[in-house]
């Protein structure tokens, strides 16, 4: 297993519905870092986070 290993990410918004596919960091503790800050509608908080190998 590489320790920086590439994950992608979908993210939808729980709000408006809203997809985007983003290509993640895995860090050490399992977290994914997309650099993703929020939604066109401004949602920021509020999404349902799906990970694809
Ligand atoms: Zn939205």
């Amino acid at each position: 297993m590489l320790k920086n290993q590439r994950a992608k990410i979908t993210i939808q918004c729980n709000i408006c519905g809203e997809k985007f596919t983003l290509r993640g960091r895995r860090a050490p503790g399992g977290q994914v870092d997309t650099g993703f800050k929020q939604c066109l509608c401004d949602n920021d908080t509020q999404f349902h986070i799906t990970e694809e190998e």
